[in-house]
Formats: C-alpha cells, structure tokens, sequence
C-alpha cells in the first residue's frame, strides 16, 4: 500500500505525462544514447531523472532519499534515472568517494542501466560545453568579465533590503570580455583575479539573479580532468547545463535550491541556441512558415509573442526592444500590423536573444520547442540524533571520532550497512516518510521501526547472552542419572515459518543466563531468578531458584537451581508446573563465545548540529560498549551480514568485516523496542 502512495512528485509527473510532454520527443536521448542523441529519435524514456551527488565524502541516508526518490519515480513512469558526479569543485572530490556512491546506489537495489546503455555521467565530462557556454553568453550579451576583488564582489551584492552595485566591468564591449576569457582559459591570471558573470538584474529581489558568477578561476588538478582546465564552472552554472546536455526531464533537488529555479531557467533559456541547436533550427522554421502563411498567422504569432513578452520580462537591449514594439499593441495596433514585417526582420536576425519570448509563443505550435529540464524541490531528510553534511562527517572521521566512515554509529550507507540494516528497510523508511514541501525532522526511530519491520518476518531466531553468569542445575545427575547426559532441545528457526526448520542444541547442568534474570531481593513484580521463584528455561525445562554464590566483594558469581523433573518444552504435561517468567540461555559448554558490540546514539542531543550548536561537544560516551557473550552454538558459522533476532535482545548482524568462522562478531543493529525516545 505504501508504495502506491501519491506525493507531488508523483503528481506533477502524471500530470506531465497525461499532457502528453515527454513522450517519444525527438532528439530526446542522453550521451549514452549514442545513436538517439545524435540521430534525432525519439527518446526511448518516458521520463529522465537524475541522482548528482558530489563526490567529496561517503552518501548518507539524506542521499538515500535522493537516490529513492529518483530511481524509483523513474522506474515507476517507465523513465532512466542517471547516475551523474557533480565534480565541478576540484579540490574536494575523490575516486574513494566516487567508488563510495556507486557502491551504494547499487547496494539499495538501483541500476543506471537502460536500454542497452550505461547511464553514468561526469559534470567533468562537459567542461567543453561548459566553457563554451560561457562564451556564448559573453557573445551574445548574457555575460561579462568582471575584475572586482573577491572582497568588492561580496560589497557590491546588496542585501535582502538594498539593491546591489552594477560592476564598473558591466558594461566593458564584449570583445573584450572575450580577450580576458581566453586570458583566463590560457591561465594567465592568478585565482581570484577576475570572474564570468551573468548579466541579469543587480536590483533583482531574488539576490541570486545579481549577476552571479559563472566561472571563476581556480588553478587546482581536477580528479578526471588533471590539470587540462584553470578555470571552474560554478555549481550553479553547470548544473542546468548538465541536466540539459542529458535531457533531464525533472530534475529534483533540495529545498535550497528553490531560489536558485529562476536562475536555472534564465540560463537554460539563454543557451537554447547551443544546446538545442536542431530543435532551435526547426523554431526558425516554423516561424518562417507562419510569416509565409500570410498575414493572419503571422499576426496571431506576433499576438502570442506579446502575451510571452508580458509574461517572461525582457533583459537584453534586443528583448527590450521586441517588448517596446508590442506595447504599442494595445493602443496603436494597426501601427504594429504594419510593422509586422519589421517584427519579423528582428526575430529572424537575433531569434537567439529571443528564445525564452520564442518557447512561450512556439508552445501553441509544438508542444515543447525546446524541451528543457525543470527544476522542483522537496523539504531535505533531517534525522534526528545524527548529522547528515558530508563536511561534518568527515570531520567525525579525520578527527578519528569514529573508526572510518563505515563506522557503525554514523549514518552513511556504508555506516548503515555495517551496522546491519538491509536495502530493504532503508527503502520503506524512505518511502514510509514520503517526500515533503515543509522542512521537519524525522525521528531516528522512525528508522528503526523500518529495520524491525523488515526483518521481523526475515531474521531467523537464535539465543545469545550479553552478559552472563553462570546457572548451576545442581540435581543433574540425579534426576538424569549421569552428569555428563546432555539434553537435546529444540525451537522453531522462525516462530511464523514452520518450514525453515529447527535449531538444536542441549542443555547441560551448567548454563549461561543473563546477569539480570537473578535478583537475591527482587523488587515486586520481578518474575524470573530468586531464591524460591520458578522460571522456564525457553525451549527447556522449568527451574527452581535455590540461592547463589558470591565472591569476597559480594559479587554473585553463580545461581544455583533445580531442575523441576517432566516439565520439558514440548513434551505433553510441561505446562502442570505454572511460571510467570521464562528466560533465555545457552548451554555452558557448547555455547560459542562472541564479541558483541552494543552501538547506541552518538550524540546525546536530537539535533546535534541545529542552530550553530557544536555537535563534536554533544557526543554520547556510551555510543559503543563492546562485550563478550555467548551464542548459541550454530551461530559460530554464520555468514557475514547475516541477520538474526536474539531472542529479547533485539537484530544483530555478523559484522561484514570483522567476523570468522571460530571467531563471532556481532553487532547490534536495534533493539527490540523502540529506546529513542528520551
Ligand atoms: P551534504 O551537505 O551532505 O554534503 P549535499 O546536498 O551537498 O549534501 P550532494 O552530493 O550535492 O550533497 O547531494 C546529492 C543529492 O542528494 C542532491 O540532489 C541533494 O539534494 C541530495 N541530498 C543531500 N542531502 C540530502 C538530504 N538530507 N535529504 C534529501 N536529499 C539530500
Ligand atoms: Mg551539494
Ligand atoms: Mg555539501
């Protein structure tokens, strides 16, 4: 039921689908799509989707929820998810880390493989475009060199409440942008000397359209690019650009994002010419059709290039000057008719200074002239008790806070993993708390919940003490006759799945319990060990408490009991001798001794990293104990990342580095109940 579940992702997308945009659009494949992208055939996705991480630190379960979110949309709709490295910032990035996020995605079940090709892409892979874009922009008016300081740069932006400062570069002529961008191509500048800027609006509201950078300068060796390139596009400037190149259909993103959309459609809009090239030749013929049909179609185009013009804003003189023409529509419209044939000179001579005026007016001829990428966002996954910023989880691990980044108190995949959640369980966490417009945060819990659902009906069952002392059943030999007889026992591998089998083991006259089924003086309302009081040994027999041994400080170092003869698990007439507590417990001498290690919370505060708070200084000193325990003895083989239930103790898993046949090492995944509550 839960995967059925709408959100307004879902929404749009059947929305858009219903409408008929997408489908079969030509020149509609990806780079991977050798012959669609070039040939011009329909693309072979309904939808395209794309996870772009940056590939400087291990992915979180914050990515998990990105890479769910768009892998399985695009599954759903019968669309591609891409698997795309932003590594557009040289210094930070890695392989480690690339290797890091391919093993992920893969470990939650995803694939970027469709139809016959391999969807995996580098933001390094378009440094050509990219810079080609930028050059683009310069020619055509979009963009300028602009030398300011660092220091004047941030002066000049404005704030919230005041305008900015136009650049004393804003207006240079292009030429000679041009010469100081082949200049800074060249590396003939040092880092912070100069920067490409968009040229949109210094007293724009939207602080990010006042004239942001698109390039900088930035002498650093690039993990795919070496040191081929000096100068580094912005994140901002090359993500709509990658999105476009790999004709992205909904691009999805964080809600920080959301003032960057403008910007994002301001770009792609401007670079239509160069990144549509064949659908943008096909826009002038269309418009030349319409002006040859006479002058009815061309009056009516010229009317929906008015309604566009209104609608999308004019920047550029050219655009300016095509604005200026129709609005003189409303009150002197048989003085634009005549100018009709200007009109058309203009769009014809500069059509592309006109593309986003263009795609409004084209829409009632094609359905997408220029198929672009959209941006939409959703609220980031914050989860409580953990920090999910790749910068602070490196931190955690260079400071050697933690073992590494699989360490299993932190909240990467591979952290996740180690500590023994499944795929399965992150998927129906991630699905479980949906996708959201609202910032919130979600409670740790919430994903244990998801590791207990899933594995309830999956892990098989098994005993283990965590902490044990010795049981003595000191009628033995009496009532067996022998001290050396062992008695065979056996229980379900799963309560709910008879078919999976049984486990054996014995029971003995020495066994370990846990240290806190005995109590010399019980409180009311204890059930199990103390002088007097009968308990079942699970799977076993009934057992009457007689007393204890202790050591020189008073420790008990033993609990001594009688076996109550005929009450055996599973044999007719056990349940005469009633009990109200049944323990759990290994045989002493077949047991198979384990390093348990019992992970907890670790930070002691629900939002460790929340309004500036210092989360190194909220670690919890109890986030690991580690002890030695014993098993019961057919978990001495079991395979790494193998799950179980311990019974009352909640899912363990076989640490997937550390444990041995011989050599047992488990962790605690969770408990059996939810402890995060506070
Ligand atoms: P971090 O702050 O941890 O470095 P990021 O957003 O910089 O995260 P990217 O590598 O750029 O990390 O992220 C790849 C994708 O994962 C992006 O689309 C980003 O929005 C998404 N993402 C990252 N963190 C979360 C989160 N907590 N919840 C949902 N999506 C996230
Ligand atoms: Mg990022
Ligand atoms: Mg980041």
């Amino acid at each position: 039921h839960a995967a059925a579940s709408s959100n307004f992702l879902r929404q749009i997308i059947e929305r858009d689908l219903a409408a008929g945009r997408h489908q079969g659009r030509p020149w509609g494949g990806s780079p991977g799509d050798a012959d669609h992208h070039a040939r011009g055939l329909p693309d072979p996705a309904r939808i395209r989707t794309r996870f772009p991480p940056e590939p400087n630190g291990y992915p979180h379960i914050g990515h998990a929820k990105s890479i769910w979110i768009n892998f399985s949309l695009a599954q759903e709709y019968g669309g591609v998810c891409h698997m795309r490295f932003d590594d557009t910032n040289p210094e930070k990035e890695e392989q480690e880390y690339v290797e890091a996020i391919l093993d992920a995605v893969r470990w939650l079940g995803w694939s970027w493989h469709a139809h016959g090709t391999e969807h995996l892409y580098y933001a390094s892979d378009y440094f050509d475009t990219m810079a080609r874009a930028a050059r683009y922009l310069i020619e055509t008016g979009h963009a300028y060199v602009d030398e300011q300081t660092p220091e004047q740069l941030r002066a000049t932006r404005g704030t919230l409440t005041e305008p900015g400062t136009e650049s004393p570069w804003r207006h240079r002529p292009v030429e000679e942008s041009l010469r100081r961008w082949e200049e800074m191509l060249a590396g003939r500048h040092p880092d912070g000397a100069m920067v490409v800027r968009a040229r949109i609006d210094m007293a724009s509201p939207n602080l990010n359209l006042r004239d942001p950078a698109i390039y900088r300068i930035k002498h650093a060796a690039h993990h795919n690019t070496g040191t081929r390139w000096c100068v580094y596009p912005m994140y901002t400037f090359a993500h709509p650009i990658e999105d476009a190149l790999e004709n992205i259909t909904h691009s999805i993103c964080t809600l920080e994002f959301e003032d960057q959309r403008p910007f994002y459609d301001w770009l792609l809009a401007r670079l239509v010419p160069l990144l549509r090239a064949p659908q943008f030749a096909r826009a002038r013929t269309r418009i030349e059709g319409l002006r040859a049909q006479g002058v009815e179609a061309a009056k009516e185009f010229a009317l929906r290039c008015h309604n566009a013009a209104a609608r999308v804003g004019a920047n550029t003189e050219a655009e300016r000057s095509m604005a200026a023409l129709f609005a003189r529509w409303e009150h002197d419209r048989d003085a634009v008719l005549r100018d009709l044939d200007a009109f058309f000179e203009l769009l014809l001579a500069e059509l592309h200074q006109f593309t986003p005026l263009l795609a409004e007016a084209l829409t009632a001829y094609e359905p997408e002239p220029f198929d672009l990428p959209h941006q939409y966002e959703f609220a980031r996954l914050n989860l409580t008790y953990v920090v999910t910023s790749k910068r602070k989880l490196k931190a955690l691990v260079d400071e050697g806070v933690v073992a590494g980044w699989d360490d299993p108190r932190l909240p990467t995949l591979a952290g996740l993993r180690r500590r023994g959640y499944t795929p399965s369980a992150i998927r129906l966490f991630c699905e479980r708390t949906g996708v959201s417009k609202a910032n919130g945060w979600i409670d740790y819990g919430t994903l244990e919940v998801a590791l207990r659902d899933d594995l309830e009906e999956q892990a098989p069952r098994a005993m283990a003490v965590l902490d044990p002392l010795e049981l003595r059943l000191t009628n033995w030999a009496e009532v067996f006759g022998d001290e050396r007889h062992r008695e065979p026992c056996r229980a379900p591998v799963h309560p709910h799945h008879p078919g999976w089998g049984e486990r054996a083991f014995h029971l003995g006259p020495r066994v370990w319990i846990e240290r806190d089924d005995f109590m010399e003086q019980p409180p009311k309302g204890y059930h199990r060990l103390y002088p007097g009081n009968r308990v079942r040994l699970k799977y076993g027999y009934v057992v009457e408490c007689t007393g204890c041994e202790k050591d020189a400080d008073g420790r008990v170092t033993a609990v001594l009991a009688r076996l109550v003869p005929d009450t055996k698990s599973g044999t007719p007439g056990a349940d005469a001798v009633k009990v109200k507590g049944v323990i759990t417990w290994v045989g002493a001498d077949e047991a198979v001794a384990a390093e348990i290690r019992l992970y907890d919370r670790l930070f002691t505060d629900p939002q460790p990293d929340a309004g500036g708070k210092d989360f190194k200084a909220l670690l919890n000193p109890d986030s690991l104990r580690v002890v030695r325990g014993w098993v019961e003895p057919g978990l001495g083989d079991a395979a790494p990342e193998q799950r179980f239930q311990f019974e009352r103790h909640g899912y363990f898993v076989a640490d997937r580095l550390d444990h041995q046949p011989g050599r047992p090492v488990f962790n605690r995944i969770a408990t059996l109940k939810d402890g995060w509550g506070g």
